[in-house]
């Protein structure tokens, strides 16, 4: 612990000697959690970042970066080194009905292009970014216990403890900062996704797909030359009939791992507490059909952190967080209308090929709401 952060503990708590005191805490280190520490170790402040895995980890994702990524990354100096990890450039999306019926829709091109990347590399450059530009880094340490004691008292599970002025919650769908708060929305089971990294098929093009089926839906995108990730979203009774229909599809080994997470949707939680914030999905959870989740991740950590760096620096904290309020209400402006059609439409595989086949007759339509996912700000 460096000698500042010490005495600034010692004024703050008294002298505690084995006391770990930071102005920031910051619970997963996901694309919100690495933003946010990214960010707030810029700003000047004592920052720790405390993750559960240990990184590279995989993680169920489709492994799309939607182009409204790419500014946050320039501001955190990555964009050039995402560009240098393994990637798949994204010309278009192919939507899929359930009679085999597709309408395709150009996607951006250039240097702001959707890519997709394997989360493993992603998270990892991101949370190493957090740690070269001055944060405290903790992997393989599970945050079991809180205490509000006008600041925080953080626990884990292998028994360590440390202090911090401010919290985040940035630990994902079933945050344990939002259950040992009391704040957790009860999760809302209905679907289950999984989730593999699966051969290349031959003359699978650089493209997403994202297919209806009677029991859900699959997405599909390349990640690099050799691998495509493979995404299934059913309800638990069904999932393993759609498991069985990608091991057909695409000739998979019977014993081919899957990586699994639930729930798919839940109510979101206030971003802003007294001194607690909930970033990326802690604070809500998007369906992936819309492939956004990780912008909304980036973005609100380095919302976030700017609101926290102020606040610390002595501004009057309710404008701070009104601020903060309205910024985060702009990034999902216009935008949760397209979660909840997405929402309905995969919920009803029926309704989503109904879709396809109306843009097959009006295109407009698909490629009006594409473009309204892929080119926010
Ligand atoms: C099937 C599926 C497909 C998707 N496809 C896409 C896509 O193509 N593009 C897109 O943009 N989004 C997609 N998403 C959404 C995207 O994956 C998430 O929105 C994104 O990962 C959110 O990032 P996060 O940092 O908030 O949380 P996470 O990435 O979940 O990170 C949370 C971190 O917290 C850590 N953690 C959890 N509990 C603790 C604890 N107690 N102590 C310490 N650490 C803890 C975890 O280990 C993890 O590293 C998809 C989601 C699903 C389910």
């Amino acid at each position: 612990m460096s000698s500042l952060i010490k005495s600034r503990a010692t004024a703050v708590y008294g002298s505690i000697d084995s006391m770990q005191l930071f102005d920031v805490a910051i619970v997963g280190g996901g694309p919100a959690g690495s933003s946010c520490a990214a960010s707030c170790a810029v700003g000047g402040l004592a920052t720790l970042a405390l993750d559960r895995e240990k990184f590279p980890r995989e993680k169920v994702c489709g492994d799309c970066l939607n182009p409204s990524c790419w500014p946050v990354l320039e501001r955190l100096a990555l964009a050039e080194r995402v560009r240098d990890l393994p990637h798949s450039k994204l010309s278009s999306v192919a939507f899929i009905a359930i009679d085999g019926r597709e309408v395709i829709v150009d996607l951006l091109s250039g240097d702001g292009c959707e890519i997709s990347v394997k989360r493993s590399l992603f998270d990892d450059l991101l949370l190493r970014r957090a740690r070269e530009l001055g944060a405290d880094v903790h992997e393989q340490t599970t945050v079991s216990g809180l205490h509000q004691n006008g600041g925080w008292r953080i626990e884990t599970a292998s028994g360590e403890i440390f202090h911090a002025r401010i919290l985040i919650g940035a630990d994902g769908r079933n945050s344990t900062v939002a259950r040992l708060c009391n704040l957790l929305p009860r999760p809302e089971r209905e679907r289950v996704a999984l989730q593999a990294h699966v051969p290349r098929p031959q003359n699978f093009h650089d493209r997403i797909v994202l297919q209806f089926l009677p029991e859900g839906y699959s997405g599909q995108a390349p990640v690099n030359e050799t691998q495509l990730n493979l995404c299934l979203v059913s309800t638990p009774p069904t999932i393993s009939k759609l498991r069985r229909w990608a091991e057909r599809q695409f000739q998979l080994p019977a014993g081919q791992p899957w990586r699994t997470i639930t729930p798919l949707t839940r109510s979101p939680i206030p971003s802003a507490h007294q001194n607690l914030f909930f970033i990326g999905d802690a604070a809500r959870v998007v369906e992936p059909f819309t492939g956004e989740g990780i912008y909304y991740a980036l973005r609100s950590g380095e919302l976030a952190a700017n609101a926290i760096a102020k606040i610390l620096r002595g501004d009057d904290r309710n404008p701070v967080l009104r601020e903060f309020g309205r910024a985060y209400a702009q990034m999902y402006r216009g935008r949760l209308w397209i979660n909840r059609l997405s929402r309905a439409a995969v919920l009803r595989p029926q309704l989503g090929s109904f879709f396809v086949h109306m843009a097959r007759i009006n295109p407009s339509i698909l490629k009006l709401l594409t473009a309204k996912i892929v080119s926010l700000g």
